[in-house]
């Protein structure tokens, strides 16, 4: 079956509109993706039929809309192969991080080891720098290869008796590196640690099974998967989710509560404290129906097309320096052009109608492994056609031009 992206793009009513008096070419997909229309219309269709807050109710509306949450919550368990018990809404991947960070670090003691890389996003940095700023946590570093690649034997040299956790990116924000996340658990479990990804990149180009990698927690967003923002998924293993303690306090994650005591209720619902992200939840749900009406394969297939086409399309450009060729890579550009800043790169690009990211990608540790203080982003989704690769290296050809 042929893969129509001119089909998918229909559904996409943000991709008609024009910038500057040219059509858009939106290629920050990997800042937020754009929204199919059946997304918009059940966030919509929820407001104006059946809204209420959940879980609290006993009439109609409040019973249909904690229904339409928990079917959401269904359907991002089915999508990773999980257990509905085992998916913690949050308000973002950075929230889910910090929740297991928290719940992790209250029984870490000064110099055990977390284990994190030079490529994750700040979202998988800080959280862990807090446990070393107040409770002399060490922090270790795994490194990244030249190509863009983690290096897995410095990975295995880091592993040791003090390891207690190993949070890594399951695909890289800045490179597009895939990291094979079934290998680093493995690794992870031998040397006696929890391992947690973060799959806010990897989650929307690949299917991932969350039982099949062995990860104990697995978290991303629901906006970079064609969902609403507001919404994020905290995957964590039935019996390391009893384990953990509370994250924060207040209505619907207690059992009881008296002057005295409290006692909380089981997980999920012990980590979503007060009025939950209610139409975003619903929403994701829409966005992991619709994706999985699709074939996920020759979508990934079309984004990498669309990048050798990029990649082709500036092989002879002697002022480009592309930051990221590992092997097997997602289709996430990161580049510099010489002698200009990449700030001054993106806002020509824009005057071309063509978006991307520019900046440090939240990734500091990784800019300066790579020698740059910020570098340029072109990221593809699976509505985004050769066309606009053309017209993208036509624009960057010409951005290019202004700094010769
Ligand atoms: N991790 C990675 C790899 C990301 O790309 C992002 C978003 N840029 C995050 C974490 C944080 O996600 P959010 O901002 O949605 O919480």
């Amino acid at each position: 079956m042929a893969f129509d992206v001119e089909a998918i793009r229909a559904e996409f009513p943000i991709l008609q509109r024009q910038v500057h008096g040219k059509p858009l070419v939106y290629l920050d997909s990997a800042a937020s993706a754009q929204k199919p229309r059946a997304v918009i219309e059940a966030m919509t269709r929820a407001m104006e039929h059946s809204y209420a807050n959940v879980h609290r109710g006993l009439h109609t509306l409040a019973n249909e809309t904690t229904d339409a949450y928990e079917a959401a919550r269904r359907k991002v368990a089915a999508f990773i192969g999980a257990d509905e018990g085992e998916i913690v809404f949050t308000k973002g991947g950075t929230e889910a991080v910090n929740l297991v960070a928290a719940g992790l670090g209250a029984g870490l003691e000064p110099g055990d080891e977390v284990v994190i890389s030079e490529m994750e996003h700040h979202a998988n940095i800080v959280p862990w720098h807090f446990l070393r700023e107040r409770q002399g946590v060490v922090l270790k570093w795994v490194r990244v290869t030249d190509d863009g690649a983690l290096d897995l034997d410095h990975f295995q040299s880091l592993l040791g008796p003090r390891t207690k956790v190993v949070a890594l990116s399951h695909m890289s924000n800045v490179l597009g590196t895939i990291n094979p996340a079934k290998d680093l658990a493995r690794m992870a479990h031998e040397a006696g640690a929890r391992v947690l990804f973060d799959g806010c990149q990897a989650i929307v180009h690949k299917p991932v099974d969350v039982k099949d990698i062995d990860a104990d927690f697995y978290v991303f967003s629901g906006h970079k998967l064609y969902g609403p923002t507001g919404i994020g998924i905290l995957y964590g293993k039935a019996e390391l989710l009893r384990a953990l303690p509370p994250y924060q306090g207040g209505g619907e994650m207690i059992a009881t509560v008296s002057m005295d005591e409290i006692t909380y209720a089981d997980p999920p619902h012990r980590f979503e404290a007060g009025t939950p992200p209610i139409l975003e939840a619903i929403g994701l749900g829409a966005a992991i129906d619709w994706l999985s009406g699709m074939d996920r394969l020759a979508a990934a297939e079309h984004e990498h097309r669309l990048y050798r086409r990029v990649r082709d399309g500036l092989s002879g450009a002697n002022w480009l320096k592309v930051i990221g060729e590992a092997e097997g890579k997602g289709a996430i550009l990161s580049f510099t052009v010489d002698g200009a800043h990449a700030h001054d790169v993106a806002q020509i690009l824009d005057r071309y109608g063509v978006a991307v990211r520019a900046g440090t990608h939240c990734a500091e540790p990784l800019m300066r492994r790579f020698g740059v203080t910020s570098s340029a982003r072109a990221s593809f989704a699976l509505y985004n056609t050769e066309h606009e690769a053309d017209a993208f290296v036509d624009a960057l050809t010409k951005t290019q031009a202004f700094f010769a």
